[in-house]
């Protein structure tokens, strides 16, 4: 039966469920790993998560498709993600296998918060990586735990979709060989600041550029560029200090062999950006959050797609892979995995 949840109207925060998946790294191997209903994690004051930072983790969605299957889109790319993520932090490594079979676990055994089809609400899935064990000289934990919880979310924009005001941060999100490319709790402390002030500024988001040169654009804090030139091209940044977002590479492959477009995947000055014609960000949570204005110190770019609505195809890739989600249109295969 289904919880008894307003889907329409939860907004992006924690709710607790019923069962989260707890499988613990202890004298050097993971051990078998179960479903539990505590929510609850007692720590050391001196594990290695809480004084440097040992983290990592990942996010991605469950949801119902329009023939009523529970399904997840493309956790396997997830599962490799964490692996990378877990290696940069000298985390061990969490099987990509083990991570699938948790992802199962976890929709089946809280299937009542999936949300219904139609609601625009999904089920959010959070696992992480952390280091349990005591660490105070600065040295990778010897013990580390994985836990995936979930919680139902509401639908990103709430009244329809609204383009976004960003601006250009005057801090930098992520070093050239740094940590920019994994996902990992420590590039997100960082930039609470930046977060806070552009709200403060009434921006809602900050464009990040390449901390060596300031000149290239990167992302924003948790979502990728996408950007649509006025002959119709699709064009993302190129950095190795971007988080290799799943959302962008599948716009990207839908734009090529759904909709014929051509993708260019290079760097992106800051100079060129008031020539493209539409500008999204795209994550997870949102698909796409349309961009209609870029504020950079005094000068206002502002897209030709404007205020008030998506651009033609920033509007044609949402509605496509948003489709491929739901099951209205044919997804390549392997995107979609069911829940049994
Ligand atoms: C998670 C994340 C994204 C979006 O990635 P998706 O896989 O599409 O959800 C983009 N940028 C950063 C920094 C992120 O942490």
């Amino acid at each position: 039966m289904s919880a008894n949840l307003d889907w329409g109207n939860l907004s992006f925060a924690y709710i607790k469920t019923p069962y989260r998946y707890v499988s613990n790294f202890t004298g050097g191997k993971w051990d078998e790993g179960c479903l539990t209903e505590d929510d609850k994690i007692v720590l050391s004051e001196c594990a290695g998560v809480l004084q440097y930072a040992q983290t990592v983790f990942e996010g991605l969605k469950a949801y119902t498709t329009a023939d009523g299957r529970i399904v997840t889109f493309r956790p396997d790319l997830n599962a490799e993600r964490l692996v990378s993520s877990a290696k940069r932090l000298e985390i061990p490594v969490f099987p990509e296998e083990r991570f699938l079979d948790a992802v199962d676990k976890v929709v089946a055994a809280n299937r009542d918060y999936v949300p219904p089809y139609g609601s625009g609400a999904t089920l959010y899935l959070r696992p992480y990586l952390f280091g349990s064990s005591e660490v105070i000289g600065v040295k990778p934990a010897k013990d580390y735990q994985f836990r995936l919880f979930c919680t139902p979310v509401g639908p990103y924009f709430k009244g329809g979709v609204k383009p976004i005001t960003i601006r250009v941060s005057d801090f930098d999100r992520a070093a050239p060989r740094g940590t920019g490319h994994i996902k990992a709790g420590l590039n997100y402390a960082m930039s609470l600041h930046a977060i806070v002030d552009a709200h403060n500024n009434g921006f809602d988001e900050n464009m990040y550029l390449d901390a060596a040169t300031r000149t290239y654009v990167e992302e924003t804090g948790g979502a990728n560029f996408i950007f649509i030139t006025k002959d119709k091209k699709v064009v993302t940044p190129l950095s190795d200090s971007i988080l290799p977002s799943i959302t962008r590479r599948s716009i990207c492959y839908v734009a090529e062999h759904y909709l014929g477009l051509t993708v260019e995947h290079r760097k992106v000055a800051l100079e060129e950006v008031k020539d493209f014609a539409e500008c999204g960000l795209c994550g997870t949570a949102a698909v796409i959050s349309p961009v209609g204005k870029i504020y950079d110190h005094g000068k206002e770019i502002c897209l030709p797609s404007g205020m008030s609505a998506m651009g033609e195809i920033t509007q044609k890739l949402y509605d496509t892979l948003t489709g491929i989600q739901m099951g209205t249109i044919e997804a390549p295969d392997g995107w979609i995995r069911e829940i049994k």
